[in-house]
C-alpha cells in the first residue's frame, strides 16, 4: 500500500561551538572519527534508502533533514522542524561513547511522561521498532551487538513543547564508537561501507512501516 508522510531526520550535533543546549560534538572514535560526521553520513544514507523505496513501491515521502552540512542548531531548533512541517515522524541520530571506553550495545531514547510527552505510548512503539531495526543490523554482523533497549530520557530535541504533539519521535544511539571494534564495523573496517548501508536500509524500511 502507498503510503504518504513527513519524515524529519535530524543528526546530531554539528559546527565548531555549542548551540541551544547542542554541542558541537559530543563522540569520538576510537580511530578520531566524529560522532557529528557519523551522524550526518547516516542521515544522508538514510534519506537515499528513504528514496528508492519511496520509488520502488510508490509511496510520496516529504523527507527533511535538520542539517545538510557541518552546522550546529539548537535542540528546540531541531524539533520546531517537526513542529513547522507537521512531521509525522521524527528521528534524531546519535552514536555514544563510555568514560571506560569500554561500553558496547545499542539504545533508544524516548521523552518521559513527566517531560510532558503526550504521545508516550505511540513513541515507545515506534523507538521499539528503530531499536530493532539497528541492533538486528548489527548483530547481524557481529555477535557482540548489545541490545540496551528503548529508554526514556530528558532530551530537548524529544519534547513535545518543541516537537508538536502529533509527532512520533525518538532518538537512536547506534552504538558506541570509542570501542575499536565498533570503530572497525561502522566506521574504518572495510565492511563498514556495507555495515552503514544496512543500518540505513533497515531504518528506512522501518520509517515507512511507522507510516500510516
Ligand atoms: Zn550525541
Amino acid at each position: 500500500m502507498a503510503k504518504t508522510g513527513t519524515i524529519v531526520i535530524d543528526p546530531g550535533h554539528g559546527g565548531q561551538v555549542e548551540v541551544g543546549d547542542s554541542s558541537a560534538n559530543n563522540a569520538i572514535s576510537a580511530s578520531g572519527v566524529l560522532e557529528k560526521n557519523i551522524t550526518l553520513r547516516m542521515a544522508f544514507l538514510v534519506r537515499e534508502q528513504l528514496l528508492s523505496i519511496a520509488a520502488a513501491e510508490g509511496h510520496q515521502l516529504i523527507i527533511l533533514l535538520t542539517r545538510e552540512s557541518d552546522v550546529n542548531l539548537g535542540l528546540a531548533a531541531r524539533a520546531k522542524v517537526a513542529k513547522t512541517n507537521k512531521a509525522n515522524l521524527f528521528l534524531s541520530i546519535h552514536c555514544n561513547a563510555s568514560i571506560g571506553h569500554n561500553a558496547r550495545g545499542t539504545e533508544t531514547l524516548i521523552s518521559p511522561v513527566t517531560d510532558g510527552n503526550t504521545n508516550h505510548l505511540a513513541d515507545k512503539a515506534f523507538a521499539q521498532l528503530i531499536q530493532n531495526a539497528v541492533f538486528n543490523t548489527i548483530k547481524s554482523h557481529d555477535v557482540n551487538a548489545r541490545d540496551r533497549g528503548v529508554k526514556d530520557q530528558s532530551l530537548g530535541v524529544l519534547k513535545d513543547k518543541h516537537l508538536g504533539t502529533t509527532t512520533r519521535a525518538c532518538l537512536v544511539e547506534l552504538e558506541f564508537i570509542d570501542v575499536k571494534a565498533v570503530d572497525i564495523l561502522l566506521n574504518i573496517g572495510p565492511n563498514s561501507p556495507q555495515v552503514r548501508t544496512n543500518i540505513a536500509n533497515a531504518i528506512a524500511r522501518t520509517l515507512v512501516e511507522s507510516l500510516e
